[in-house]
């Protein structure tokens, strides 16, 4: 079931929002080559605290026979697409790192991700980042009262596709609210036109992942980092969006 929200409850949400996205800019300015995503993540953790909020994805139950999540962001790093585990290996020059990052707040969620290049990196995985969030930019315009739920995943999956690179197909998006994942699902790829009509009040969480080579991933033996099967690169840009009578409003904006 699609829970639609009032406009006081987008209210309340776009405040989760807020500091899902004061928090994230932070850690933009902070990941330079040396840090550590550990380093990273304990950051984010005490901001969280000073904001009187919950981090959304720490013991996260996994599937199967592994651990929770262990962590408060989400660090991937290059050929890692989603869920990768802080770590203790600094980042280095010519790095990506996707951070994805939520809270919940006065009893709603933000969640949101970005791609930021560590220091000097190579030209072509600079336009992949560039294609990834020009993506996540057209799927937005189409977040209308109206439209059809694949519009979204039709705009993400033709931009992607022209420009080379290819959609993760094992990830998708999702509505968001009181809950971290509420239906519907949003996948990055399909025909236009297909899927539920679009409503004012819907809040959902769009997240490109857009990889170099194959769409195809793997996941770890940690039970959590999914990787590219053939070690190219991928990233991933994600936003909280809030369906209105205005048109789509961003929450999760900086
Ligand atoms: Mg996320
Ligand atoms: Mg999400």
């Amino acid at each position: 079931m699609i829970i639609l929200k009032t406009s006081k409850e987008i209210e309340l949400q776009a405040e989760a929002c807020k500091i899902v996205a004061d928090i994230l800019s932070a850690i933009r300015e902070t990941a330079k080559s040396g840090v550590t995503t550990k380093e990273l993540d304990s950051m984010a953790e005490g901001l969280t605290g000073k904001y009187g909020a919950t981090p959304a994805f720490k013991g996260v139950k996994a599937r199967g026979p592994y651990i929770p999540f262990p962590a408060v962001i989400c660090a991937s790093v290059n050929d890692e697409v989603i869920h990768g585990i802080p770590s203790d290996k600094p980042l280095e020059d010519g790095d990506i790192l996707s951070v994805d990052f939520g809270v919940k707040y006065k009893g709603f969620y933000g969640d949101s991700a970005v791609t930021i290049p560590i220091g000097d990196v190579a030209e072509e995985t600079r336009e992949l980042l560039e294609v990834t969030e020009e993506s996540l930019a057209r799927a937005i315009k189409k977040s209308i009262a109206g439209n059809r739920l694949s519009d979204i995943s039709h705009a993400v999956q033709s931009y992607v596709e022209s420009k080379g690179y290819s959609v993760v197909r094992a990830f998708v998006g999702h509505g968001i609210g009181r809950s971290l994942h509420e239906e519907p699902q949003i996948p990055n790829f399909g025909a236009p036109g297909r899927g539920v009509r679009l409503k004012v009040g819907m809040v959902i969480a769009i997240e490109p992942m857009v990889n170099e080579g194959t769409h195809i991933v793997d996941v770890l033996d940690d039970g959590w980092t999914a990787v590219t099967q053939d070690g190219k690169m991928s990233a991933h840009f994600e936003h909280t969006v809030a369906i209105t009578k205005n048109g789509p409003i961003v929450l999760t904006k900086v």
